[in-house]
């Protein structure tokens, strides 16, 4: 996709809800309405989310998560074949036990997702939209399967369901269809078995920029316990960055402020966009305008700056409004010292690559 702007602005995904459609500061609250009210509360939760983005500076617009309640469940739940009542402790990408439902037969979508949302989205921005979707290996890690008993066989039936969906978006007029992969980060012998093949299914034939996010996870009690056994650098990255040099996809959403990925590793994806983490989801502190720049300014080692997109490391969801709100105006402000940096730097020197600003 051609950017409109040197370091275009994008968060990963979610924002805070708002405290009348679900309880605040809370991962994965249930809705505090239903029906009618609630489609109508959410399609207004989305233009706060649009409009709040918008005066932030935030160039590439996201629904903040506002129809869904999970990031991975919410699509699962519009499937035919999985059973949300017959229900299995499984455990999370191999961290924590949750209560999950069962496959129990053939999956299928039985109608668009998140398409009328997507819709909705684009009737209120004129700003380029994106639109995440749960990735393959995700979705599997999410489930316990009695039918297909097959990891592979049943992420890449996914992968089909998700490429409909995914095309319905980009025809709804999302012009960037991000794929959520934390699972990524666990599971390395699947990801080069079967996970890069199914994430490049889920997105063949699309003309829309496509994105795959993989991170730390959001600042709950379980992430943070496997963080701190992960040591003083979390290499994860390596093990599939080459990989993903060598896909289909455009662009790679990962960690960086705060964490202790070596930002070197960035140099593994060279030539792909990179959606960098320059602000830390799982602390409220709010970062200044020159600690985010700090961190994009270290990136630009590894990436070239018209494929740098500055980004949040994961999603804001759990965090209160008002500190959602300060971290992406210091998200905007540090973007903007370097833009003006790099605007000076192309004035004076052979540096002028192609500013599209
Ligand atoms: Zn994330």
């Amino acid at each position: 996709m051609t950017h409109q702007k040197l370091l275009p602005t994008s968060l990963v995904g979610s924002l805070p809800k708002p405290s009348w459609i679900a309880e605040p500061e809370v991962l994965w609250p249930a809705w505090k309405l239903e029906g009618e009210a609630l489609l109508e509360a959410q399609h207004d939760a989305l233009c706060i989310a649009v409009q709040e983005q918008q005066v932030s500076g935030i160039d590439i617009i996201s629904d903040g998560e506002q129809t869904r309640q999970h990031f991975v469940t919410t699509f699962i739940e519009h499937l035919a074949g999985v059973d949300f009542q017959q229900r299995e402790m499984v455990r999370i990408r191999n961290r924590y036990d949750a209560s999950v439902p069962t496959v129990i037969g053939a999956v299928s979508r039985r109608q668009p997702v998140f398409v009328e949302a997507a819709k909705f989205l684009r009737s209120q921005t004129d700003h380029p939209i994106k639109w995440a979707l749960p990735g393959p290996m995700t979705m599997v890690d999410t489930l316990y399967d009695s039918h297909y008993q097959n990891r592979e066989t049943l992420a890449l039936t996914f992968a089909q369901i998700l490429n409909e969906e995914a095309k319905e978006l980009e025809a709804a007029g999302v012009d960037i269809i991000q794929f959520d992969e934390p699972a990524f980060n666990v599971y390395f012998d699947d990801v080069r078995n079967w996970g890069v093949e199914a994430l490049e299914r889920a997105a063949e034939g699309l003309r829309a920029e496509t994105v795959v996010h993989i991170c730390y996870g959001y600042g709950i009690e379980a992430n943070t316990e496997w963080k701190a056994t992960l040591g003083s650098e979390w290499r994860q990255y390596e093990e599939f960055f080459p990989l993903l040099q060598q896909s289909s996809i455009d662009t790679v959403s990962l960690e960086s402020h705060h964490s202790h990925v070596p930002v070197d590793l960035i140099g593994l994806i060279r030539g792909k966009n990179v959606m960098l983490g320059a602000i830390d989801v799982a602390d409220h502190t709010i970062e200044t305008p020159e600690e985010v720049a700090d961190t994009l300014r270290r990136a630009l080692e590894f990436v070239d700056a018209d494929k740098l997109i500055p980004s949040t490391n994961c999603g804001m969801a759990p965090l209160s409004r008002d500190v959602a709100r300060q971290k992406m105006l210091a998200l905007s402000a540090g973007a903007q010292l370097v833009r003006d940096e790099l605007a000076r730097t192309a004035s004076f020197g052979p540096l002028s690559r192609s500013m599209c600003v």
